[in-house]
């Protein structure tokens, strides 16, 4: 390995090439400025012998003359999106980069590579032709630069949208999936439609705080879900505009409470569990006898019941016992051979099967107690306990 102090002895390399070599000696100065100093003239000592035009350079090959026009392109782009802060990445051949490290690595690795001085460079003139800030961290915008097709990418940081949702229809899924694919409408559609609309995002993404069933209304104070918006080109939109354009859709859902948020927050929201209190409409295949039935009810009412997960979410969810406990079970009204039960139950409490037994898969279950066949026709949550 040469020392520090060596010659440079290449023919190939331009002055800021070479300069780049020794980076980390001395601060204050470019790696042009640095090359220079080292040029030997006539009657001088100096480290660099030949240095070669930029063009000809074996690193570079003289790309740092294109930087206006890298600049003015890449500004072109984003102009089209609203944005405070960007960062940019770039890639270059790989003769140069192999050329580069074993050039800086024989003088002692002191220098800085051809990337780091190309995207702080570009950067610096992207920060004052936009007045747009290079953010490391968390950029609105990553732009992604391959050098050697001049091909960019810009890679859109998507927007966060929480809020809460109240569904009022017994048709419409939270997402779109396989079961449902005759489905037009769906939570995430008729919200991420609406938010796009806004954005000018292409996808959209809705995570929910849990599910309820389709054929289940979501009432009371609602479930909490985050939408995501895909390559916005707009960032600060109306929230309250959404707000009202979902709300006025006809669609039978509601959202309010919204804010802007976070992309952490979506991993937070999906491990919340809370408890929820449910209506259900229970029918039996014979009358309803209200004191039996509320005597039948107290086998259930603040007792922890086994649920083998049900047949029929079994081809999703893996096969097991849970331990779940059911608050409160109250009766509301009997009508002949239906009632209306107010439960309160855990996180996670199958409730049609807590009623149904699911082929003895629930117990206890409402069913067995009774002695009656029931099932749950209709069922509403009507509050989530957060
Ligand atoms: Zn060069």
């Amino acid at each position: 390995m040469a020392s520090p102090g060596a010659i440079i002895t290449t023919n190939d390399l331009c002055i800021r090439c070479t300069g780049r070599i020794f980076a980390m000696e001395g601060h204050g100065m470019s790696n042009t400025e640095r090359g220079m100093s080292f040029v030997q003239s006539e009657g001088q000592q100096g480290r660099i012998i030949k240095p070669v035009e930029p063009v000809e350079c074996a690193i570079c090959h003289g790309i740092f003359m294109q930087l206006d026009l890298y600049a003015s392109e890449i500004a072109q782009r984003l102009s089209k999106y609203d944005f405070s802060t960007f960062l940019l990445g770039s890639t270059f051949p790989e003769e140069s980069t192999s050329r580069e490290s074993m050039i800086q690595s024989s003088y002692g690795s002191r220098g800085e590579s051809i990337k780091k001085e190309f995207n702080r460079e570009l950067g610096k003139l992207i920060e004052k032709k936009m007045e747009k800030e290079l953010d490391r961290d968390d950029p609105d915008i990553m732009v992604k630069i391959d050098t050697r097709y001049m091909k960019m990418d810009m890679q859109v940081k998507s927007i966060y949208i929480y809020g809460k949702y109240r569904k009022f229809n017994r048709i419409m899924p939270q997402t779109k999936w396989i079961k449902y694919s005759d489905v037009k409408d769906t939570i995430e559609s008729v919200v991420g439609e609406e938010l796009n609309h806004l954005t000018g995002g292409d996808l959209y993404y809705l995570h929910g705080a849990g599910r309820e069933d389709v054929d289940v209304r979501m009432l009371g104070n609602g479930r909490e879900f985050i939408i995501e918006s895909c390559n916005p080109k707009s960032r600060s939109i109306d929230l309250a505009r959404l707000q009202e354009m979902v709300n006025s859709s006809g669609k039978g859902i509601e959202i309010n409470d919204l804010s802007y948020t976070s992309r952490a927050h979506v991993r937070r929201l999906k491990e919340e569990k809370h408890d929820k209190v449910y209506m259900a409409t229970v029918t039996s295949d014979r009358d309803i006898e209200k004191e039996s039935f509320a005597e039948s009810i107290s086998g259930i009412n603040g007792k922890v019941i086994y649920q083998r997960t049900p047949l029929r979410v079994s081809t999703s969810r893996s096969d097991l016992v849970r331990e779940r406990k059911v608050m409160c079970v109250s009766i509301e009204d009997i009508q002949k051979n239906s009632a209306r039960l107010k439960i309160e139950a855990e996180a996670g409490v199958y409730i049609k099967e807590l009623i149904s037994g699911d082929n003895g898969r629930t117990n206890p279950n409402l069913s067995d107690l009774s002695g009656m066949k029931l099932v749950i026709s209709e069922l509403d949550v009507i509050e989530i306990k957060r």
